[in-house]
């Protein structure tokens, strides 16, 4: 249920429907918008009769919530949701982000070489894994809290926000010390006790569907984040398993938009994980712009041939360059 306020409720109207949830043993959620005030009811196991708001002093509407994801619908948020980084970086609502680097840091130089080239052709956050979660426990694993460390400084020097991975609740801790965004990766999407944890942090978080999560559950993870309190959250679209070999996972660009219709979140694309191949990126990047997404995450690598983890999948600085272009023409005035 959502209890919509009246543009001119006061303060004490709306602490009396907060109160008046918490009665009844459920959770009240405010809820503010451009112009008036919204309050779900949360963790409530059946229906609510809205009767019992609708004639409270300073309610407009009771409007039942028939999704089971609430504060992800747009049933409880109507407008789009705008994260904005401390840089100034703004993400949804409009405001188209590229977020690109390696796939894992490797070396400060490394890290700065790659950060310089993208930062010049126009990405305004920086990635790179330092925590990997690898499918093999003998794969590269990432340079842990040295990693994180070389992402500080390349925001400190280069000047752009950074994202990188929380894989368990001792990185996240870590992660949300050094980074601008907090990543769940697909492997992760429904480690509830992450999803959790994720949620009580204080900074924005991307959370990537899971490699074969319907979008009721990407929702339903959403959901744990922003329970928490939360409300910074970006999704990311990253490919599902497919059944050919041309591609090491599916991009699902259908997602794109029903995301867009069901949710006020930003949902962005990675061309790079559902690709698994540089050849393919591009094309699939250009596709995400064209469905309306909200931005990309791109792997880059000055070196991909030696690079540690997913140099099969990551672009030259080049290429890179060549794609911000093409991204220019479909969204023409973007970076001006
Ligand atoms: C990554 O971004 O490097 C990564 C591991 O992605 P995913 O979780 O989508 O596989
Ligand atoms: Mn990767």
């Amino acid at each position: 249920m959502l209890i919509v306020m009246d543009k001119t409720a006061s303060e004490a109207e709306i602490a009396a429907v907060v109160a008046k949830i918490e009665a009844l043993g459920y959770t009240a959620q405010t809820i503010p918008g451009g112009e008036r005030m919204a309050i779900g009811i949360l963790r409530n196991p059946g229906p609510v009769d809205p009767a019992l708001f609708i004639d409270l002093p300073g309610v407009i509407e009771a409007i039942p919530v028939s999704r089971s994801y609430k504060l992800v619908s747009r049933e409880m948020k109507r407008e789009n949701s705008i994260i904005v980084l401390p840089q100034g970086v703004k993400i949804g609502g409009g405001h188209f982000v590229v977020m690109a680097g390696p796939c894992a840091v490797e070396s400060e130089l490394q890290a700065f070489t790659i950060a310089r080239a993208v930062k010049a052709a126009g990405a305004q956050v920086f990635r790179g894994g330092a925590f990997k979660p690898r499918t093999s426990p003998y794969s590269y694993q990432g340079l842990e809290e040295e990693g994180l460390k070389i992402l500080a400084r390349v925001r400190d020097e280069i000047g752009l926000p950074v994202i990188t991975e929380a894989i368990d609740h001792y990185s996240l801790d870590l992660v949300e010390q050094y980074a601008d965004i907090i990543q769940i990766g697909a492997r992760n999407m429904q480690n509830f006790s992450l999803l959790r944890r994720a949620g009580q942090a204080r900074k924005p978080v991307l959370l990537k569907r899971g490699m074969s999560a319907t979008l009721d559950e990407f929702f339903m993870a959403a959901e744990y984040i922003l329970a928490e309190g939360n409300t910074q959250v970006i999704l990311c679209e990253r490919g599902i398993r497919g059944i050919g070999a041309h591609a090491r996972n599916t991009l699902d660009l259908a997602a794109i938009p029903y995301v867009k219709k069901e949710s006020h979140l930003p949902i962005i694309a990675d061309p790079s994980h559902a690709a698994g191949r540089r050849l393919l990126v591009p094309p699939l990047a250009r596709g995400a712009v064209a469905v309306g997404a909200d931005g990309l995450i791109i792997e880059v690598h000055h070196d991909p041939i030696h690079a540690l983890s997913d140099g099969p999948q990551s672009l030259y600085p080049e290429q890179f360059a060549a794609l911000m272009r093409d991204i220019q023409t479909l969204r023409p005035g973007q970076w001006l």
